[in-house]
């Protein structure tokens, strides 16, 4: 996943212990004058855009993940963007800021170097200028849990939407567990959150179906194709559990239409078939269930039975 953060990079003045953590990642010693170094906010625990946020407990496991991830320009895999790297990593709680859910305010506080090289030259310079940019880092969990009853989406999806509110509370995913952190990346702010979503989807979407080789998708590209795909497949969850009922349905029909039949049989013939195919075979078969009502005899009682059986497949 993709999460973005508005950050401040802020210059550092290089330590003798910055440079021993630094030196832990270059082949051979730099001094304080071959490096540049700085530190920026990749994350925190207040809820997000998405109506996710991340735990102090998730944080403090990303603290150790993004250690050593390099920083790249909107997530290019070319490793002549790798630009800087993270060498430390801390965890720290503001006691004076709350989080909207009044919580302490707590973030992840990343420390990087780049080489004090030509081609740094005006990346550095924009740090050094204090230009507000947005950082996106990417990294993976093993849970989302939600606000409201504390189902994990990933195993029993609930019945909650983000966003939505219950009892007066927004329903939004706690992010637990992180497994991964791969990168993190400046990205330019967008004048409005979620703006050009849709269109930053096409693009991506167009970049894959013409691609002759490797593509490069921007910060934003990859953030619409990752959440549309996620919309896709709850979507496609979905779908697979009105089928399956469908299914159901039919097979239980088919059962009662033909006693004879094997419950296996009756099973995977209707497997075979689409949803309006099930659909239309349920309810020949509820019509072929249906006791006929003979005129006169005991029509109360009989109209009762028959309107039960009718919805009993
Ligand atoms: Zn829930």
């Amino acid at each position: 996943m993709q999460k973005n953060f508005e950050t401040q990079p802020a210059n550092r003045g290089v330590t003798d212990e910055m440079l021993r953590e630094i030196n832990k990642y270059t082949r051979q010693d730099l001094t304080a004058d071959d490096v540049f170094v700085f530190s920026v906010l990749l994350c925190d625990n207040e809820v997000d855009r998405d109506f996710e946020r991340f735990s102090q407990k998730s944080l403090r496991t990303l603290a150790e993940l993004f250690r050593g991830k390099t920083a790249i320009q909107n997530h290019s895999m070319d490793s002549a963007d790798q630009s800087a790297r993270t060498f430390l990593t801390e965890v720290v709680t503001d006691e004076t800021k709350r989080t909207s859910l009044g919580e302490p305010y707590t973030y992840l506080k990343a420390y990087c170097y780049m080489p004090r090289i030509e081609k740094n030259e005006a990346r550095i310079a924009e740090i050094n200028a204090g230009i507000k940019k947005e950082v996106s880092v990417g990294c993976a969990v093993r849970s989302s849990i939600c606000s409201i009853c504390g189902a994990d989406e990933r195993i029993s999806p609930c019945k909650h939407r983000r966003g939505k509110t219950y009892n007066g509370k927004v329903c939004h995913y706690v992010l637990e567990d992180p497994t991964d952190a791969y990168e993190w990346s400046f990205v330019a702010v967008p004048a409005q959150k979620n703006a050009g979503v849709t269109k930053h989807f096409s693009a991506a979407a167009q970049k894959l179906g013409t691609a002759q080789k490797g593509v490069t998708l921007t910060a934003a590209e990859a953030r619409a194709l990752h959440d549309s795909l996620e919309r896709l497949q709850k979507d496609a969850k979905a779908g697979e559990q009105y089928r399956s009922d469908l299914c159901e349905t039919a097979s239980r029909g088919l059962l009662r239409a033909l006693p004879a039949l094997s419950a296996s049989l009756a099973k995977s013939l209707c497997e075979g078939l689409d949803c309006s195919q099930l659909r239309a075979l349920s309810l020949a078969l509820a019509e072929k269930n249906a006791p006929r009502t003979p005129q006169l005899a005991r029509p109360a009682d009989t109209r009762r039975k028959a309107k039960n059986e009718r919805f009993k497949f």
